[in-house]
């Protein structure tokens, strides 16, 4: 079966988050916090250590933070307030995948899956300005299924119109995205990271991006 569709990760696949993140904070250290503290970049480190890639809610975060901190101007809620809705204001994409998104748009249907909040994830990844091309928009909280499940693929697959073989899932998680596409049926593209470098069950693996229409088309062909 020819592959028909193309469905993403968002953090660390579409969105660059360790940029995006990086972003927001300089703007809330030297902006809002600024008076409230002595050192930005040592409330910058923790933030991101205690964030843990993202796994850790920022209620918790920023809880701790004004504890550890001192912070005496601002209440955890009114951080997180703002992290909610100004994050996806320094949302920027991984490298290369502006040029990816741009060449296969007219191929292929496109979607999201995203682990995450609702509609907080839905912001970031509009902000990135690809919407227009993408036909299906899945955010884990919204629909009550997370990534592994894959049940959550297959309501992607079936808001696209495809069966799972004829899609192929990207994403920079080996647990969530790679071996839960592969269970429900979907080939799998791996984005390495970091934290992640390689993941041996993908069916390709792509750094950069611009050369994820190629992997894609190298993979219809062996399918
Ligand atoms: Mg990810």
């Amino acid at each position: 079966m020819p592959l028909r569709a193309v469905i993403f990760d968002l953090d660390q696949t579409l969105l660059d988050r360790t940029a995006s993140l990086g972003a927001f904070l300089k703007w809330q250290t030297d902006g809002m916090l600024k008076p409230d503290l002595e050192s930005p970049p040592e409330f910058i480190s923790r933030f991101v250590e205690l964030d843990n890639n993202g796994r850790v809610w920022k209620d918790v975060v920023y809880q701790r933070l004004i504890e550890e901190f001192a912070i005496n101007g601002w209440k955890t809620e009114e951080l997180l307030a703002v992290y909610e809705s100004c994050f996806c204001a320094f949302s920027v994409p991984r490298i290369g995948v502006d040029q990816a998104i741009g060449e296969l748009a007219g191929s292929y249907f496109l979607g999201l899956i995203s682990n995450g909040k609702s509609p907080f994830q839905e912001r970031n990844f509009r902000a990135l300005g690809y919407s227009s091309s993408f036909d299906s928009i899945i955010v884990s909280e919204a629909v009550g299924l997370r990534k592994p499940d894959p049940e959550i693929f297959h309501l992607g697959c079936s808001e696209l119109n495809v069966d799972p073989k004829e899609a192929v899932f990207v994403g920079d998680s080996p647990v969530a995205d790679i071996s839960g596409a592969r269970e429900a049926g979907l080939a799998t593209i791996f984005v390495p990271t970091e934290l992640n470098p390689s993941c041996e069950e993908a069916d390709e693996t792509c750094e950069d991006m611009s050369y994820l229409p190629a992997a894609i088309a190298k993979l219809g062909e062996l399918q």
